[in-house]
């Protein structure tokens, strides 16, 4: 049996830089592995079985993981099984890439199961067929990502922060926030390089500056309760915070751990029905 963690990231920086002819979205993002993950075992079996310990949670073919374990066995391990059991803790349809995560856990997880012996690139091109964000997903850590998001580059890691995650009871399609997406309603936008130069002189408060989302331009409006969750971390003591990919996750820097206690209970008395968590930003290789 193994297992993986199937950890969820937060964007640090989120620019969209044109529309392509294949109908998605050239962008340009500071992605950022956090601890929070998914707990995903893997067992030898005759067929592909997924099992989930969310109710509302398909476990059918809908399922990427489902769909990872069927292009993994299709594409190299002809006639294998395996039963997937993945225990969430990610919070679903929340821009915190919960779904790919669980299918990069099954790629990289399955490929030692059944000893297929791929190689990380040729695992990340199966990724990126079902997914955009699953390719940073298998990686992990600090990485810039262009193209449709599956292009990826290695940048300086950010190193282990304290979080505050808060999420309001509701989902955001990631596919209708950028379909929303105007260039017009953006009056800033976020620079990797700006973001890398940041993380690279280890001052946090240069990693704050610049950080952007241009997607809360499209999700605040329709989700006014974003901008007053940014707004009540921030006057609870939190350094910065910000959406998550397309929402509606807000992700809140803290300074210690204690700080992210304190600031996650002022947050659980004032919305009682959120989903609201204490993490971390990974620490990532140098
Ligand atoms: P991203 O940030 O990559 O857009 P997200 O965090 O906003 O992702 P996910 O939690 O990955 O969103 O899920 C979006 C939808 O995908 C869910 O509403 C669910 O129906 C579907 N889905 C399929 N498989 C999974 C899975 N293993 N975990 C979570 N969602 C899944």
């Amino acid at each position: 049996m193994i297992t993986k963690y199937a950890k969820a990231k937060v964007n640090l920086t989120l620019d969209i830089l044109g529309k392509r002819d294949d109908g998605y979205h050239e962008v340009e993002m500071i992605m950022q592995s956090i601890d929070l993950a998914d707990i995903v075992t893997l067992e030898d079996a005759e067929d592909i079985i997924v099992e989930t310990d969310l109710a509302e949670l398909a476990d059918d073919r809908t399922n990427l993981a489902y769909r990872a374990a069927e292009l993994l066995r299709d594409t190299y391990g002809k006639g294998r099984g395996a039963h997937i059991r993945i225990e969430k803790k990610i919070p679903l349809a929340a821009g915190l890439a919960g779904g790919s995560s669980d299918a990069a856990a099954v790629l990289l997880g399955l490929n030692e199961l059944w000893g297929l012996g791929r190689s990380m690139d040729e695992l990340t091109a199966l990724g990126a067929r079902l997914g955009s964000d699953v390719p940073f997903c298998m990686i992990g850590g600090t990485m810039l990502a262009t193209g449709r998001g599956e292009v990826l580059t290695k940048v300086p890691p950010l190193g282990a922060y304290p979080l505050v995650l808060v999420k309001p009871p509701l989902g955001v399609s990631t596919a209708a926030a950028y379909g929303g997406y105007r260039a017009d309603k953006v009056e800033t936008h976020p620079t990797a390089k700006r973001m890398t130069d940041a993380i690279a002189s280890k001052d946090i408060t240069c990693v704050y500056e610049a950080m952007g989302n241009v997607l809360e331009t499209v999700t605040i409006p329709l989700r006014p309760e974003i901008a007053e969750i940014k707004r009540a971390l921030e006057e609870a003591g939190a350094d910065k915070a910000m959406m998550s990919g397309s929402g509606p996750t807000v992700f809140a820097f803290v300074k210690t751990k204690e700080d992210a206690r304190r600031i996650a209970d002022k947050m659980r008395q004032k919305y009682s029905t959120y989903t609201i968590c204490t993490t971390a930003t990974c620490q990532g290789e140098e």
